[in-house]
Order: structure tokens, then C-alpha cells, then sequence
């Protein structure tokens, strides 16, 4: 028999081939999915008792003949009769998936479909296609071929007595990279590696005992063997119960999916919905240390075990791409463009369900279990910091929980919840205008000095070292009301919290006028603003400060980059304290050789410099020659 394709243009061939061309590959992985399509349902027809023989072996089959230039797919599923045949394959609209959906909703076994040009996409790669095909049913087998164009052929063929069918595609001259082993290898591994039927292609050489040769401990010899090589893993962790997984399953599929990612992930999260929507996948969290990775194609999106794109922008929040491993739904659709996928009720319902269950598995990490010093959140905790800062300052929500359960750490390396640290500062750091203040440092061994000093005075401070802390720190004064972030470096230790009382000033405002000319002259004055304080006499005769302000803007204006422009082209620029009290700046004042006097005060700036790690090369230089010429 010859006839016509019932397709609603002439010229649906020269499209197909053009059809997003740089996704030539994907005919591949549409041929397999009808092949374990066929083979599923076989094995349903098989449990229902519709089908009552044997079921054999259902190993799909690939295959390449360079010489006659085919590429051949081959399953042993329910396969097609003539009718069949006319209506699932020559008129284009009808989907056999459909129809089968329709009569056998209950069934267990998945079903892959819906792929888009699905069949026909075999022509983008060939010349020819042909099909031969024989039905579970007592009906003879068909041999349907089509040189892609509109007219195709279909015969009786009396050779084929095996159920199942065979796809022979011709490839077209140039498309001569799918008749390449390799090729077709990388492209099976990509697509086709959690398929849930076994696919066979190839041999691999394995290592053996022999069962003849034994070496002198008459141990088996160890011998190479070939063997059929098999490309998947029909059953992916992520299909099973995860009551029957051990912690070292799940690393072990980690390193399945990522065999180039040598570290281990920290702990992962299961997911496994079929209401209202269906999402099964696993998650994992990878150590986040010091910056965000940009590479971000770490979580693979598959349907029903087929590999679809590695592409989940808008399917996950934009925090979680920072996670890697498989989600698995039915229900994201995916032949649509990406602006559409994120306007998709599902798809924005399974993004939030996802972000849900992070902040299920962080809260109840979070909670200390009896007889351990930390809890397990806190173990992990510098390794995952950043990614909850990150989902907290972009996703509303995930904030709100993670307020509960995010840690501040003290320089001390204790971790507090915000609510429980906040109780323990209270008493002693709460300003005149009733905020608490939270002293931090940004690196506990440049600022040593100034940890120590408000230590000294009975004050806590917190280590803040992540990129994202100048965001995040305003995100929490936001969030907590009456708060405000101090780094310990911004001010003397006095007026970093100010409390009510003063000290009485040594110097009167007429020599405080004379000092401070006899300073500024001696500093390089773009850099440093000079300030009179009256401090305790004991205290430091100078120090150098940073305004909190000044810097966490410019902080936050590099690492935001744009719309804070401003704030980063600010120059770096220290207040230099001078303590009014101190008998030093007391001999500053009434030295009357002004050569004695300018090297005092540089001593005095230098050693205020030194305590910052602000005094370096020739300065340095200069103060160590004068410190000894001194003494
Ligand atoms: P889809 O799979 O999305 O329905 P296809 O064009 O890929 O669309 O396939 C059309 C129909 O042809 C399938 O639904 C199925 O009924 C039938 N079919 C395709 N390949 C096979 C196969 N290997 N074995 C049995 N039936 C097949």
C-alpha cells in the first residue's frame, strides 16, 4: 500500500529538519522514549493479564551499521498493527500516549510522552525511516518506510515474527555524526541514563575472574572480558523510598550524577509529592565557601526519568540553582519558552514546594538533638552560610522561615539563634535610644585589636565574613526592629554603643582649637578627617576608625555592581581619633620645638596606623627608624 501523510502542510519535512537545529540530538532520545513507552506498557498489559505470554527480555537495543549507514533502535514492546500504524504514525495529530492514558489511568508504570514532534523528529537526521513493526496482538507484522516527504509505503512483512519494533534510520550525509559510536554514546549517557528500561549499545570490557586459570595462590586469575554494554541505571535513587536509602546511597548516586564533582555534598533532601502535583527528585548541598558558583547547570530536570535540560532557570528559585541533583515531574511542560515556564501555575507551585521542604530540612537541622553539643545546622553551618543569606535577601518567604533558624557566630566561633542573641547582649548593649547593638567583625585577625577592646568592656562580637554580609546586615536591621549592625573597627569603643555618660574633658575648648591645626598638618588630609574625643586617659592617644556607613555602602556597591555606582567610586577614607585626655596629647600640645613636636605626632599617627595594619612599606620604614632613634 502507498499513501499520504495526513500532515496539514506539504512541506512539514524541510521544517522538521530545520527544527531547532543546534537540537538535532533530541531524535534520539524521542525514539528510546517510544521504545520504553511501548515496553511499559507491555508490562502493564502483562500485570492487568491482558497480555498472557512470556515477556523475555526487554532490553531496547541500539545499533549502528556504518556500512549500510543505519542507526537502529529496537524494543521488544507492544509494538504496532497495520492499523495502529495508520493511525498513531500516518496521521500526525492522533498521540498513541493519549489514547492509552485514556483507558489505562491507573496503571503504575510511567509513561513518557509528549515530547513534541516525537516520531518525526527522526527525519531531521535522515533520509529514510523505516519502520517494521509487530503487535503483542496475533496480527501480522508491517513494514512502513518514508523517504521524508509527504508519500510513504506499507506492506505486510512476512519476515518478522518477533513482538516489538524495529526504527532504522538512513542518515543523511550530513548528519554522518550519529553513525559515530562515540557520538551516539555521549548522547545516550546524556538522555537516556535513568531511562526505566535497561537500553543496550555496544560492548565494554570488564575485569573477571577466569573460570579456568588460577594464579599461584590457585586464586581465580583476573581476566578482561567483553561483555553487552548497558547505558543506564533504570532505577535512579530518586524513584525509591527514602526510608530504604542509607546516607551512603544517596553520596553514591551524588557521584553517579557528577562523576567530575570529587567533593562530597554535605546532606541532601528528598523530594517526593503526587499531590497536587507529581515531583520526585533529589537535592543536594554542596559546600558554598567564599563565592557563589557560577556555574550553574547543576541540577538536571528529567519527565518520567528522561533527560530533558539541565536548564532550570524559572523552575527552581533562583537560591536553590545553587544546589545540585535531579528533579523529576510530569507536570512542568516542556515544550514552551522559558518566560512561559514561569508564568505556569505548576511550575510556580512546585518552586515553592521546593523552596518549602529547604526550609523544612534547615528548621528541623536546627533543632539540637539530646547529648549533642551542636546542633547538625550548626555543624554545616559555615559551609551552607552564604546560601541561606542568599535566600533570604531573594526569596520573601524562605526569609521569614529562616529567621528562626538562621546563626550568627561569635568571633568566639558559639552560634546563636537571632532570637536567643539578642537576649544575650540586651543588658549591656542597648544604646541611649534603647537599639541594641550587634558588634561584629569582618576578620577577626586584622581588627584583633578592636575585638579586644570592646571584649574588654564586656561586649560580644560576631564574625561577619561572607560577601553577601553588607546586604545581609541591612536585610536584618530591616527585619528586627531596634537593631543596629556596629563593625568594631567603626568607632572608639565608647561611642560605638553611646550610652548616657560623659567623660570630662582635660582640655578646654581653646586648647582643643590649638591642638587640632598642629594634627591636620602632619596627615594627608584626603584620607584621613581628624576628630578630638574625650576618652578615658588610659585609653589609646590615638586610633583610626572607619565609618560603618561609608564603608558597608561601598562594600555593598561592589558587590552588587550598578544602580550603587556612586558608592563605589567613594574613597577609602579613616577618621583618626585623638584622645583629649591622654598625657601624651597633653606633651603634643605644650612642646615648644615644633621639630619635637611634628615627630611626636607622627609617632603618634604611625602607631595608630600600625594597630589597623593601615602602615606599610616606606611609612613603615620611616617609623621603625624613628622608634629606635627615639629611644
Ligand atoms: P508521542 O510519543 O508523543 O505520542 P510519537 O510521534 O513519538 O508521539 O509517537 C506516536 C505514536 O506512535 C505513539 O504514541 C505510539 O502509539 C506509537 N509508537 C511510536 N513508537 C513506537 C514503538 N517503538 N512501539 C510502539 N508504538 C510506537
Amino acid at each position: 500500500m502507498e499513501g499520504k501523510l495526513n500532515v496539514q502542510t506539504e512541506n512539514i519535512f524541510p521544517v522538521i529538519k530545520k527544527f531547532l537545529y543546534s537540537d538535532h540530538e533530541i531524535f534520539l532520545r524521542e525514539l528510546i522514549s517510544n521504545a520504553v513507552d511501548a515496553t511499559q506498557k507491555l508490562k502493564t498489559l502483562s500485570t492487568r493479564g491482558d497480555f498472557k505470554g512470556e515477556l523475555g527480555d526487554l532490553t531496547i537495543d541500539v545499533k549502528i551499521d556504518s556500512k549500510k549507514k543505519t542507526l537502529t533502535v529496537s524494543d521488544r514492546g507492544i509494538g504496532m498493527t497495520a492499523d495502529e500504524v495508520e493511525k498513531y504514525i500516518n496521521q500526525i495529530a492522533f498521540s498513541g500516549v493519549t489514547d492509552f492514558l485514556d483507558k489505562y489511568k491507573d496503571s503504575h508504570e510511567p509513561l513518557i510522552g509528549h515530547f513534541g514532534l516525537g516520531f518525526y523528529s527522526a527525519f531531521m537526521v535522515s533520509d529514510k525511516v523505516e519502520i517494521f513493526t509487530k503487535s503483542w496482538k496475533d496480527e501480522p507484522a508491517q513494514h512502513w518506510s518514508c523517504e521524508g516527504n509527504p508519500e510513504f509505503s506499507m506492506e505486510e512483512d512476512k519476515k518478522h515474527t518477533d513482538r516489538g519494533t524495529d526504527i532504522v534510520l538512513h542518515i543523511a550525509d550530513d548528519c554522518k555524526e550519529f553513525l559515530e559510536e562515540g557520538t551516539i554514546l555521549q548522547l545516550l549517557k546524556k538522555y537516556c541514563r535513568f531511562m526505566p528500561v535497561a537500553i543496550r549499545f555496544g560492548e565494554e570490557t570488564v575485569w573477571v575472574d577466569s573460570e579456568t586459570d588460577c594464579d599461584k595462590d590457585s586464586k581465580p586469575k583476573r581476566v578482561e572480558k567483553k561483555q553487552p554494554r548497558i547505558i543506564n541505571d533504570p532505577e535512579p535513587a530518586w524513584k525509591k523510598s527514602p526510608s530504604s536509602l542509607t546516607d551512603e546511597d544517596y553520596k553514591k548516586f551524588y557521584h553517579e550524577l557528577f562523576p567530575m564533582n570529587f567533593e562530597e555534598p554535605l546532606f541532601q533532601i528528598h523530594l517526593n509529592v503526587d499531590y497536587p502535583f507529581n515531583l520526585t527528585g533529589i537535592l543536594y548541598f554542596p559546600k558554598v565557601r567564599k563565592t557563589i558558583d557560577p556555574n550553574r547547570n547543576k541540577i538536571q530536570l528529567y519527565c518520567n526519568q528522561v533527560f530533558v535540560t539541565d536548564q532550570v532557570e524559572g523552575v527552581v528559585p533562583d537560591y536553590l540553582m545553587l544546589l545540585h541533583g535531579v528533579l523529576d515531574s510530569p507536570d512542568i511542560p516542556l515544550n514552551v519558552s522559558r518566560s512561559y515556564l514561569q508564568s505556569d501555575a505548576n511550575v510556580k507551585k512546585i518552586s515553592t514546594h521546593i523552596s518549602k521542604k529547604v526550609a523544612d530540612k534547615l528548621e528541623e537541622m536546627s533543632k539540637k538533638k539530646e547529648g549533642e553539643e551542636k546542633s547538625a545546622l550548626a555543624e554545616k553551618w559555615d559551609d551552607i552560610k552564604i546560601f541561606v543569606q542568599y535566600g533570604m535577601l531573594t526569596d520573601e518567604k524562605f526569609c521569614e522561615r529562616a529567621m528562626k533558624f538562621y546563626l550568627l557566630k561569635g568571633v568566639d566561633g558559639t552560634y546563636y539563634t537571632l532570637d536567643s542573641y539578642r537576649e544575650k547582649i540586651k543588658a549591656l548593649q542597648t544604646d541611649k535610644d534603647k537599639t541594641v547593638c550587634y558588634l561584629y567583625a569582618s576578620n577577626a585577625e586584622e581588627e584583633h585589636a578592636y575585638i579586644e577592646k570592646a571584649k574588654a568592656k564586656g561586649y560580644d562580637v560576631l564574625l561577619m565574613d561572607s560577601p553577601l554580609e553588607s546586604h545581609f546586615i541591612n536585610l536584618l536591621e530591616q527585619k528586627i526592629e531596634k537593631t543596629r549592625f556596629v563593625r568594631v573597627d567603626s568607632d572608639t569603643v565608647e561611642k560605638l554603643i553611646p550610652h548616657e555618660d560623659s567623660i570630662p574633658e582635660k582640655l578646654g575648648k581653646e586648647e582643643q582649637e590649638k591642638l587640632k591645626p598642629i594634627i591636620e598638618g602632619e596627615v594627608d588630609k584626603d584620607k584621613f578627617t581628624v576628630q578630638l574625643e574625650s576618652l578615658e586617659s588610659d585609653d589609646a592617644p590615638m586610633q583610626v576608625t572607619q565609618s560603618e556607613f561609608m564603608r558597608r555602602y561601598r562594600e555593598m556597591a561592589q558587590t552588587s555592581g550598578g544602580g550603587m555606582g556612586f558608592y563605589g567610586e567613594l574613597p577609602e577614607s579613616y577618621n583618626l581619633v585623638v584622645n583629649i585626655n591622654h598625657p601624651l596629647i597633653g606633651r603634643v600640645l605644650n612642646e615648644t620645638d615644633t621639630e619635637k613636636q611634628k615627630e611626636l605626632v607622627h609617632q603618634l599617627t604611625d602607631l595608630a596606623l600600625l594597630g589597623n595594619g593601615l602602615l606599610k612599606g616606606e611609612a613603615l620604614s620611616r617609623f621603625l627608624k624613628r622608634s629606635v632613634e627615639m629611644i
